[in-house]
């Protein structure tokens, strides 16, 4: 299955068929909790849809650069984990940018609340899609083998809120290749 090192603890494969190309399931903190508030580094579009921002970002460096940052927080015991960025995770940001990462800071980022009730916790399920084994090592043959779990190729993420249950699929769906 092609859950990556950074998500290993925290996604839970549900039970639909899942295979080198695709794996599925909910997010899960350590404490086994599975409810998050969700803070992002991106823009919603008018469907509500989690996209990139060009960021004026304080360092004229970074300016014009597609920031996608999914960070969530575990309303159980506070733990904080990176769902996503676009510059670290994913074919782009593991093998193209080095894992580098975007260089944000905490007041950047919104923190998503429900459009139905504006609530601000949810259950996240997550899609992770492959190209598998054979298509890494033939584009990354540097890369020992093993890290072809990083290398994945789309990420879905599909949030219902705990309040109203007012269910987003796709909230977020991001090309990482
Ligand atoms: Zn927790
Ligand atoms: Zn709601």
């Amino acid at each position: 299955m092609p859950i990556p090192e950074y998500l290993d603890n925290w996604l839970a494969p549900d039970c639909s068929d899942h295979n080198e190309y695709k794996v599925s399931g909910v997010i899960e903190c350590l404490c086994g909790n599975t409810t998050f508030k969700v803070d992002y580094l991106g823009e919603e579009d008018d469907q509500n849809v989690c996209t990139m921002q060009i960021e004026n970002h304080p360092n004229p460096e970074y300016n014009d650069y597609f920031a996608l940052v999914i960070n969530i927080t575990c309303t159980q015991c506070a733990r904080q984990h990176t769902l996503y960025d676009r510059h670290q995770h994913g074919w782009n940001g593991y093998v193209a940018a080095e894992g580098k990462g975007f260089p944000y800071t905490a007041d950047m980022l919104h923190s998503k609340s429900c459009k139905n009730c504006g609530k601000t916790e949810f259950k996240l399920q997550t899609g992770i899609y492959s190209m598998g084994i054979a298509d890494f090592k033939e584009n990354a043959p540097e890369r020992p083998q093993e890290q072809w779990v990083n290398a994945f190729e789309r990420i879905t993420v599909d949030l219902t809120c705990t309040d109203c249950g007012h269910a987003q699929t796709n909230w977020l769906d991001d090309e990482c290749m």
